[in-house]
């Protein structure tokens, strides 16, 4: 079996974002403290008690507090049930908590080399120490179970696969540690039980549904899927910024070629959005762009949910 608990659902900023005044931000401040939600990450395991984190986001110290699968054992002084963090892409809201993961305990960090170049040049994760914790590049169309900290295999196999998207949005315009061309900055990931054959998708950036993205996901009983923001022009029409979607490497919720249209008819069993924008409407409960997305079977979870599959 495996368990996957959202440990956040918002993008990068979460909700409400420290410096945005926009409908979804004031609401979540004041009289809906509910629509708050932290920036986006998965914990997933195979056996209930050893955990990989999906990217590591800047508010994981708070998720970590929250989520009582991810305290360390009764009886043990230091300990995490953590055992990796599987990283999709170098942007922050993917990697900056890493650095709460410092203070010695081990776990392994697997990610793209294009990724791992991006930490490497960065010398503030240099406190995450060799010693402790292990860079284990992963390959495009290359399955691997992730390890214990002992070596033990973790019954969880995982299979990265490319997806149409950007690199980290702090490297526009500089000079890729990793390189400027080739795949590697955009991951998709499919998780599965090696016990049970069930699995999973985990997409929580993607610019765009291809024919070949829509075959892999037809029939997936569960996917996690980029719903940055509702349309491509959001944050532009609501005077938050300069960039579309498609310019962060983002899909629309919307629209003839948005995620709802693309990945519908696809009998996939359960489709989560990940990744929701602050400006995204599709966040407030009574909006009409939510009885959209859930009419066509999307949710949008709280921080929180756990799934069993
Ligand atoms: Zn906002």
């Amino acid at each position: 079996m495996l368990r996957v608990v959202v440990l956040g659902a918002a993008a990068g900023g979460g909700v409400p974002q420290w410096n945005c005044g926009c409908p979804v931000c004031r609401t979540a401040r004041t009289e809906h403290p509910e629509l708050r939600s932290t920036q986006a990450s998965i914990a997933v395991s195979a056996d209930g008690d050893h955990w990989f984190l999906v990217n590591a986001s800047p508010d994981l110290r708070q998720q970590l507090i929250a989520t009582p699968q991810l305290h360390p054992r009764a009886g043990k002084l230091r300990h995490s049930p953590i055992s990796g963090v599987i990283l999709t892409n170098g942007e922050i809201d993917a990697v900056a908590g890493l650095l709460s993961m410092r203070e010695g305990s081990p776990f392994t960090i697997y990610a793209h080399a294009k990724v791992l170049s991006i930490l490497k040049a960065n010398s503030i994760f240099n406190v995450l120490g060799e010693k402790n914790v292990r860079r284990q590049p992963i390959e495009v169309d290359r399955a691997f179970e992730p390890t214990l900290p002992d070596g033990t295999p973790s019954g969880i196999e995982i299979l990265p696969f490319a997806v149409p998207g950007k690199s980290a949005w702090y490297l526009e315009g500089n000079t890729h540690p990793g390189g400027g061309v080739g795949e590697g900055d955009t991951l998709g990931l499919r998780v599965s039980d090696k016990a049970s054959a069930r699995y999973f998708y985990f997409l929580a950036a993607c610019a765009e549904v291809t024919d070949d993205l829509r075959s892999r996901l037809a029939g997936a009983p569960l996917i996690f899927f980029d719903g940055t923001v509702w349309r491509d022009d959001e944050l532009i029409a609501a005077g938050l910024g300069n960039k579309t979607g498609q310019g962060m490497g983002h899909i629309a919720m919307s629209g003839d070629t948005g995620a709802i249209a693309a990945l519908a008819d696809l009998d996939i069993g359960r489709k989560i959005f990940l990744h929701i924008n602050n400006s995204n409407p599709a966040l407030l409960r009574a909006s009409p762009e939510r009885k959209i997305a859930e009419r066509a079977g999307w949710q949008i979870p709280a921080d929180g949910t756990e799934i069993m599959l």
